[in-house]
């Protein structure tokens, strides 16, 4: 089947510093570079590259090609994105340390700028068996969600950049919630009871990962693969398309998530998000 993904897209401007910069601080950046990213890309990237047909929905400046390019570069779709002649693509300002942290700044831009009718019909051929990605980055979420579980598609939502009122939201409309060990603190802080999701997808950085069925109560475990960080934009992101595209083939969750852990691990030891996730054929050469 297809991975639809409404989702953010984001001209990346990276800067390297020796350490992140303090209130009132002013520092020279020791290199610069731009490239894409944006969570709903990187899912969609991660997704294609590892063999999902996919495809992106989402919203950009009328006039940048260079964004379709890239993604269609990675193999990703893009016939269903929304351009606007009067907003700006996003862009993200991230500023990188030497370890490999980071702090990021976004303009959201033309993300949150779609038209609804527009995504309505641009989701009229989504359909059984089909999966919806969603992250937090983008406008009308929740009715894309709802329409999708209308007609009987997985919805994998990553609850990214944490918003309560959000996830409050959308849940009812969720099959995979997925978190990372930051977001899902704050979730299970302030609902404290059961999720009424089929699955919850948490990752804790270079502790692994963990999928709980929450109808049989089900948790298999993966751990991080041991590489050297240089970067860790887009690992969260990398594992969620990766996940998702594996579901998507019938892989099993175990296969689906040491996958999706491989090609994050691979994805942190690139500079870059979208442009640094792995291709599956890397993932395989890694794994064996
Ligand atoms: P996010 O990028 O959303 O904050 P995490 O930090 O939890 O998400 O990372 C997502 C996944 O990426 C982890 O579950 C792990 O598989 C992989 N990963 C992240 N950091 C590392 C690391 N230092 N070494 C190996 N794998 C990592």
């Amino acid at each position: 089947m297809a991975i639809w993904n409404l989702g953010s897209i984001n001209i990346d401007h990276v800067y390297r510093l020796n350490h992140l910069p303090r209130p009132g601080e002013t520092l020279a950046a020791t290199t610069y570079s731009v490239g894409l990213g944006g969570k709903g890309a990187n899912q969609s990237i991660a997704a294609a590259r590892a063999g999902a047909a996919t495809l992106h929905l989402g919203g950009m400046s009328g006039a940048d090609n260079w964004v379709v390019d890239r993604l269609t570069s990675y193999g990703v779709q893009t016939h269903l994105l929304q351009r606007h002649a009067d907003q700006v693509t996003g862009h993200a300002i991230i500023l990188l340390d030497s370890t490999g942290e980071n702090s990021i700044v976004i303009h959201p831009g033309a993300n949150r700028q779609l038209d609804s009718g527009t995504l309505a019909k641009a989701l009229s051929g989504l359909g059984k068996g089909d999966t919806l990605l969603l992250q937090n980055e983008t406008s009308h979420q929740v009715e894309a969600a709802r329409t999708a579980r209308e007609r009987g598609a997985r919805v994998i939502y990553s609850a990214a950049p944490f918003d309560l009122q959000a996830v409050h939201e959308i849940l009812p409309y969720v099959s995979v919630l997925a978190m990372n060990a930051g977001e899902a603190e704050q979730l299970f802080k302030a609902m404290p009871g059961d999720i009424p999701v089929d699955g919850l997808l948490i990752t804790r950085g270079a502790e692994g990962a963990e999928y709980r069925d929450m109808e049989t109560g089900q948790v298999t475990r993966q751990s991080a693969f041991a590489v050297e960080p240089v970067d860790t934009t887009g690992a969260g992101d990398t594992f969620a398309g990766y996940f998702a595209a594996g579901l998507d083939r019938g892989d099993t969750v175990a296969t689906a998530l040491e996958l999706a852990s491989a090609a994050a691990a691979l994805k942190v030891t690139r500079p870059g998000a979208g442009d640094a996730i792995p291709s599956y054929d890397e993932v395989q050469a890694f794994l064996h």
